[in-house]
């Protein structure tokens, strides 16, 4: 009874307190600022193109300073008059593993990225850090934004929305968007099918199975002028809603969307959290990047565990547990330094991963062997290397092609999301 009563005075205060910074700060309305990052292996910066604005802010509320900062990008915005720090949002981008790539040892590229925060009542001034592997971060850019004077393009509203499951009011949901590509008119009926059936995969996995009261999915209704998507190693070319386009990065099932700021304006229609785009294709793959953007396509094999482990990605942030791939990427996890996902860990700073979750008679490392199956460990093998780098769970979700198998450590990490967009505190 006392604790129930605790528990409501908290949810009481904590309610109270985050309506009032919300409030002081803030509008009920997005601001989006659309940018370039830029650069190659060794250098980067950033470049302003333009803002817009509108809709409902249906991010989280309670959490405007972001509580985990798993993407090597933070963006910060702070008060212009007192220099409080109002909102974060840390993230990961295409330009960071670009940057990994033997091709950004001599040539520069650009790629478009897009900050969505509360749109802000007065003058506040932002910053993008960058951080190396290291942990070591650097401003590399702070403008200002005037709510009242700076240009500001409205939203548009150009497509329809479709409502594919209903928790609760937006703000006090993870909402996830569906954009479809690929999908031709004549695909109308294929695209009402493979909603469905890709949200009902998010919505049978555990943990989201059992947190759906605080998820939200809805998908655009938009189309292509071509069917199918864009597979250069197959001489395939298709003009599509968002151009996305497998062999991204030079790696051939990396399908992924560079037509980011096209994405934001398709996506301004709804409220949303995460994007998923849904590939109109029959090759296996997809790509997820922290608090970025997730892609699947409808027709591969497993596209049920596909879905989910790429959201592993974008949503919680989580690293692959697999070591054995064709992911063309140099020193992902250098020797010597804790890597920034939950889900991995070099044994530098395990502290602060998941050994308070690990029953004190499992050895560190842990054998992977039959004994030692389904039980929480420290498994050698992670995050593409075999050595060095070590998992959870012999087999979770984020490692082999298992669907609804996220091991003990990414359930926690994914709850925690849940905690964060339905503005609760951890339980
Ligand atoms: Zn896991």
């Amino acid at each position: 009874m006392k604790k129930t009563f605790l528990l409501v005075m908290m949810t009481f205060a904590l309610a109270t307190l985050w309506a009032q910074n919300f409030d002081q700060y803030f509008e009920n309305k997005t601001l989006r600022i659309n940018y370039l990052h830029i650069g190659d292996a060794h250098n980067e910066s950033f470049a302003l193109k333009e803002y817009h604005a509108g809709g409902i802010w249906s991010g989280t509320r309670a959490y405007l300073i972001e509580p985990h900062r798993y993407g090597s990008v933070l963006f910060e915005a702070f008060d212009s008059t007192t220099n409080t720090p109002i909102f974060s949002r840390s993230y990961d981008c295409l330009f960071n593993e670009y940057r990994t790539t033997d091709e950004a040892n001599t040539q520069s590229r650009d790629f478009e990225e897009c900050i969505n925060m509360p749109f802000p009542k007065n003058t506040i001034f932002y910053t993008f850090t960058c951080f190396n592997r290291k942990g070591e971060g650097k401003v590399l850019y702070k403008a200002y934004y005037n709510p009242k004077t700076t240009f500001t393009i409205p939203f548009s509203t150009e497509f329809k929305l479709i409502t594919l499951h209903k928790g609760g009011a937006p703000e006090q949901c993870l909402d996830i968007l569906f954009i479809p590509d690929g999908y031709s008119r004549d695909d109308r009926g294929k695209l009402d099918v493979d909603v469905k059936d890709f949200a009902s995969y998010i919505l049978n996995c555990s943990p989201y199975k059992e947190n759906r009261e605080r998820i939200n999915i809805y998908a655009i209704k938009g189309f292509s002028e071509e069917s199918g998507v864009t597979d250069p190693n197959n001489k395939i070319e298709r003009k599509t809603l968002l151009n996305s386009s497998y062999n991204t990065l030079g790696t051939d099932r990396y399908l992924m969307c560079e037509n980011v700021w096209r994405m934001y304006d398709v996506a301004d229609d709804a409220p949303f959290d995460a994007i998923v785009l849904l590939c109109n294709s029959e090759k296996y793959g997809g790509g997820g990047i922290y608090n970025f953007y997730a892609t699947v396509c409808n027709g591969a094999p497993d596209a049920d565990f596909v879905i989910v482990h790429e959201m592993g990605h974008s949503i919680g942030g989580l690293a692959d547990e697999y070591y054995t791939s064709e992911t063309s990427v140099n020193d992902f996890y250098p020797a010597g330094i804790e890597p920034m996902e939950p889900n991995v860990t070099t044994l530098v700073d395990f502290e602060k991963k998941w050994k308070d979750l690990i029953d004190p008679s499992i050895p560190i490392p842990t054998p992977a062997t039959k004994e030692y199956n389904d039980m929480l460990g420290v498994y050698e093998g992670a995050g593409y290397v075999a050595k060095g780098v070590y998992r959870p769970w012999q087999n979770c979700t984020m490692k082999e092609i298992i669907y609804n198998n996220f091991c003990p450590v990414c359930t926690r990490v994914l709850i925690d999301m849940f905690n964060y967009y339905s503005n609760r505190e951890g339980e």
